[in-house]
């Protein structure tokens, strides 16, 4: 699914993705499709 909006880690308007952890909507930039979380989750898990 594609939603485009403002990211919600740098703000920018992107096509976004879903973290699967804390549900953040971001850009391509701060997400990790290996995963499917954002940078946020990722900085607090060791993957
Ligand atoms: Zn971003
Ligand atoms: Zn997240």
């Amino acid at each position: 699914m594609e939603v485009k909006g403002l990211c919600s880690i740098c703000g920018k308007p992107a096509v976004l993705r879903t973290c699967i952890l804390c549900g953040a909507q971001v850009c391509p930039e701060h997400f990790d499709p290996n995963t499917s979380t954002c940078s946020n989750c990722r900085a607090g898990r060791k993957m």
